[in-house]
């Protein structure tokens, strides 16, 4: 078990945390977005749930993120039933610089604005001596890039995920990727290490659940990026790496990409082809190949998420009906069978 600071001698308030102080908040959520509640150029961060420190219990370290680590953790949730919730810990890093700190917070407070079954449940904030704990639904199926690097190293091919498992996983990711379009939310990080699994059956959910990078572009319909950063260039569109512009449809890019983790079993795109000779590719119009699990009608869907031209891309909607109805097709193969008829008695006619 982790040793952790009592709360008692904790210098931090939730009131007394403001994101103003950290960075410039219109790089991140533009003033229009009704979600945010705004007052003298600051917003307002008093609806954020905050988990007193003592009703969680943390355990052990699962996984290491940008910020920080990630534990596993229990808390309790009402005081007289004592009902037990699994819960992942996010930290951020002692001694991490105030800008990282500020972007871990904008994480915390992006995530509490979501509702939705595919998209990682964040429960609340605990503070933490100066510092502040996000609380996040337990994953157990881990991410879905180990996940799907763990079936392709079987070499027995005794767990090869059916066409409709994969479709199914697309299908989650393009669900709450709708609802981000309709939102006006621009994730521009979608891959398969950012997406959570609830199990590792195969009837789990997957869920998006790194929002790092995520901007809002109620107003614009796009968002500019300035200044330099360490950006996923495999997993973005031409205009993202050349002109800096996100939008829901550079998020379609990215989405292809990801339907091609999927059905290559998470293989790197572009392999090992460096991420100067990726744009070249990509700006003559080159693009990921047909993986060998996927049938033509699927790898259709990824290229049309990989057109130059972003208008000429589909939307996460059009996406999602489009893969609800090739999900159809594939059950109803399965199910086309030949019929076996049985003579039951000697001399029936059937
Ligand atoms: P980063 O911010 O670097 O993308 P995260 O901090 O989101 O990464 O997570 C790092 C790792 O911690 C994940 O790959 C995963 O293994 C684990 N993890 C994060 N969130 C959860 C969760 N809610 N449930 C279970 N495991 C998690």
């Amino acid at each position: 078990p982790v040793k952790w600071t009592a709360l008692e001698n904790s210098e931090t308030t939730l009131s007394s945390i403001s994101l103003s102080t950290f960075c410039n908040i219109e790089e991140f959520l533009t003033k229009k977005n009704p979600n945010y509640e705004w007052y003298n150029g600051r917003i307002l961060n008093n609806k954020l749930i905050e988990i007193p420190r003592e009703k969680l219990t943390i355990s052990n370290k699962i996984g290491s993120g940008a910020f920080g680590e990630v534990y596993s953790g229990i808390m309790v949730q009402d005081f007289p039933t004592k009902k037990c919730r699994h819960v992942a810990v996010k930290s951020v890093l002692q001694g991490s610089s105030e800008k990282t700190r500020a972007d871990f917070f904008l994480e915390a407070l992006t995530l509490s604005k979501f509702s939705h079954k595919n998209i990682v449940e964040f429960l609340g904030v605990s503070l933490e001596k100066n510092s502040i704990l996000l609380i996040l639904e337990y994953m157990s199926g881990g991410d879905l890039k180990t996940y799907l690097k763990r079936l392709r190293s079987d070499v027995n091919n005794e767990t090869d995920l059916k066409a409709v498992d994969m479709l199914n996983m697309c299908i989650d990711v393009a669900n709450a990727c709708t609802y981000l379009e309709q939102i006006q939310f621009v994730h521009r990080d979608i891959a398969a290490r950012n997406c959570l699994l609830t199990s590792k059956q195969t009837d789990m959910l997957v869920k998006i659940a790194d929002f790092g990078l995520a901007r809002d572009i109620i107003g614009s319909n796009y968002y500019r990026k300035t200044g330099s950063a360490m950006l996923p260039v495999r997993w973005m569109s031409p205009e993202s790496f050349s002109e800096g512009m996100f939008s829901s449809k550079s998020d379609v890019w990215s989405f292809g990409v990801l339907m091609w983790e999927i059905f290559s079993y998470a293989q790197t795109p572009y392999g090992t082809d460096n991420n100067t000779t990726v744009v070249t590719l990509i700006l003559k119009g080159q693009r990921l190949q047909q993986p060998s699990a996927c049938k033509p009608a699927i790898y259709d869907v990824m290229c049309s998420c990989w057109k130059t031209d972003p208008v000429e891309r589909p939307s996460f909607q059009d996406l999602l009906s489009h893969l609800e109805t090739l999900k159809q097709i594939h059950q109803s193969e399965i199910h086309k069978t030949p019929k076996i008829y049985v003579r039951q008695k000697k001399y029936n006619t059937y």
